[in-house]
């Protein structure tokens, strides 16, 4: 599957449901979701019907359109979750939480995950004092995320940590505003995460 070029709010209204992958617009009136939130297409108004692989075929969808990433690293995803101990959909969703990308932008650092996918790989972070520009990098427990020095006024940075403070901080990770600094305190669980995937439907669909 190659890179999707197209709107990314069509995606929203093909999935049914606000996936907030445009940032500060989706809090406002401009949001296409609010204003046609049936699917698009000639035929996007008609109810279609969906049966179980469909089911779980569109959370594989939605899943990925959340988190950004294409059909072989989210398989590659699913395959490292089935190899760890625990329950594989939580461990998926924990790997998929864990990616610098998303932490940057739980933290605050963005208003989306493509901006902050944006924002690492233009160098803007550290992790542990070093400089990672891998939007993929997984995060460790302890690990610290800062942006750099040089970075600091960045007013896309100032003003997603501004914008940010309603969607507050998850439990599993601790920021400083002052000091624009975040520390992973645990890996998240699924009770943790405000995200509504049924990620049990992408374990069936993988290993059938
Ligand atoms: Fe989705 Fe955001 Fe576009 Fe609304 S503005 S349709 S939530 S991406």
């Amino acid at each position: 599957m190659s890179k999707y070029l197209g709107s990314v709010c069509k995606l929203c209204r093909r999935e049914g449901e606000k996936l907030f992958l445009k940032g500060q617009r989706c809090d406002s009136p401009k949001c296409s979701f609010e204003r046609r939130s049936y699917p698009p297409g000639q035929h996007g108004q008609k109810l279609p019907k969906i049966k179980d692989y469909g089911r779980q075929l569109r959370t594989k969808q939605k899943s990925k359109r959340i988190y950004s990433i294409l059909e072989k690293p989210f398989k590659n995803y699913y395959t490292k979750a089935a190899q760890q101990k625990g329950v594989v959909r939580e461990n998926l969703l924990t790997l998929l939480e864990r990616r610098l990308d998303n932490v940057i932008y739980r933290l605050g650092f963005a208003n989306s995950r493509l901006q902050a996918r944006q924002l690492v790989t233009h160098n803007h972070f550290l992790v542990n004092g070093k400089r990672v520009n891998i939007p993929s990098y997984l995060i460790q427990l302890g690990d610290v995320i800062q942006t750099r020095e040089k970075s600091r006024n960045v007013a896309v940075i100032q003003e997603a940590l501004e914008r940010s403070e309603h969607r507050g901080t998850p439990d599993w990770l601790e920021l400083d505003k002052e000091k624009q600094e975040g520390v992973v305190r645990t890996f998240p669980n699924v009770e943790q995460l405000a995200i509504d995937l049924q990620t049990q439907l992408i374990v069936e669909l993988y290993s059938k």
